[in-house]
């Protein structure tokens, strides 16, 4: 059957424009097409392959898993989940875990536990939930309004209420806003889709001291920011404040579809038995892929090497800056970067994708004005030379043109 890009006009639903190309294979940070033509990847699947793509220790987790059992109902555990979760809880603050399959399910069952945890604990009054302006948590009914942008929840009938939403790094704007009848605060530690932006410490700080005062939950979404990407295990353990829940997913399962949600006894208590669940969550493929993913990445070696390797692309990119004058700022922590347009290039960060694409080098946007580059956290040096030189000739093909 001959597979071409038309294709995906016939048999797929229209919710994506996809490029041209077609990538058939990957090895460590680099992508071939369909015809032989080669990609460095900085793009990483949207900060998912944190490992490259075919990394032997998880082609090895699930040729192993493969061959001895791939899933179970809810009605039995599995040895990988339980070992995946126990490596969970013992590197962060978590004491419990519950498994799903994509970002947007483990914000849904997030919110739903702390709407759950209010309501036991302080009555059906407290169920307010506060997000922010341009924050991404998925594209479930539930967490799509959560989410910041409107726009995604517009056009599908009543939303899900109580939901509201203040500005990203403006502590006023919460408190203006944060009550007693608020249950939870959900929040990313750097907004990925948003644009790459950092939080200030006052205000991730004051944001866990409103949730204190008012006995809200604050839950951190790390769907983007976990697993290694920042150059800690999850951001918040380089911020100084700790969620009462966590959300993880992308680089959990290193391009293998798992999700979690992590959070302490006392809070899970309240989702009792029959309250959620997922047929998938906890899949023991998936859980075998993550154990390989999270054993290989939560090591000093692998860690460290994301700050050097954030400082290697920051220096090309403010080199190709230097030249070009195209960047407002390079922003973000670790292997979440983003290159902010300047004025004169404002709405064009597209087109700066899709001439790196035709050049050989796969980078994403987070919205009209950045270029986004989350990588593998084990790119080889050479690999980011390599992309770097390609990424500064579209630069080029753009600003002479
Ligand atoms: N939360 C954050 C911070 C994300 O960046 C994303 C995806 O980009 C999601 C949630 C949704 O994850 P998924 O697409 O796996 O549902």
């Amino acid at each position: 059957m001959k597979v071409s890009r038309d294709l995906f006009d016939q048999v797929m639903v229209p919710n994506y424009a996809p490029a041209a190309i077609i990538p058939v294979s990957g090895k460590g940070s680099r992508v071939w097409d369909q015809n032989g033509k080669e990609y460095v990847d900085f793009a990483g699947g949207i900060a998912v392959s944190c490992l490259g793509h075919c990394h032997p220790n998880l082609v090895n987790a699930l040729q192993t898993q493969s061959e001895k059992i791939w899933h179970l109902s809810n009605v039995m555990t599995n040895e990988p989940a339980l070992r995946l979760a126990s490596k969970l809880c013992a590197a962060t603050f978590a004491e419990k875990v519950y498994f799903a399959n994509s970002g947007a399910e483990a914000n849904e069952a997030a919110l739903k536990l702390a709407r759950r945890f209010a309501l036991d604990n302080y009555g059906a009054e407290k169920d307010q939930i506060i997000a922010f302006d341009k924050a991404f948590h998925g594209r479930t009914f539930f967490t799509v309004t959560v989410g910041g942008q409107a726009a995604y929840s517009d056009g599908f009938g009543p939303k899900p209420g109580g939901i509201s939403h203040a500005e990203y790094n403006n502590l006023a704007s919460l408190e203006a806003l944060i009550s007693d009848k608020t249950c939870a605060v959900m929040l990313e530690p750097l907004q990925g889709e948003g644009g790459v932006i950092s939080p200030t410490q006052e205000f991730i700080k004051g944001v866990r001291a409103l949730c204190d005062k008012h006995n809200a939950l604050m839950i951190f979404d790390e769907v983007q920011t976990g697993v290694g990407r920042t150059g800690h295990l999850y951001a918040y353990q380089d911020l100084g404040v700790t969620p009462d829940i966590l959300t993880t997913a992308k680089a959990l399962g290193g391009g293998f579809p798992i999700a979690a949600m992590l959070t302490t006894t006392e809070i899970a208590k309240h989702l009792k038995i029959g309250t959620h669940g997922s047929t998938y969550g906890g899949n023991a493929l998936a859980c075998a892929v993550a154990e390989a993913a999270l054993d290989t990445v939560n090591t000093k070696a692998v860690l460290d090497g994301v700050s050097q390797r954030e400082h290697v692309i920051r220096e090309g990119l403010n080199a190709i800056n230097a030249k070009f004058d195209i960047f407002s700022e390079i922003r973000g922590k670790g292997l979440l970067l983003g290159a902010a347009l300047n004025k004169k290039y404002q709405g064009r960060a597209k087109e700066f994708l899709m001439a790196a694409a035709d050049i050989g080098v796969m980078c994403l946007i987070a919205g009209p004005n950045v270029i986004r580059f989350t990588p593998s956290l084990v790119i080889e040096l050479e690999d980011i030379q390599l992309g770097l030189e390609r990424f500064e000739q579209a630069v080029a093909n753009i600003v002479n043109s």
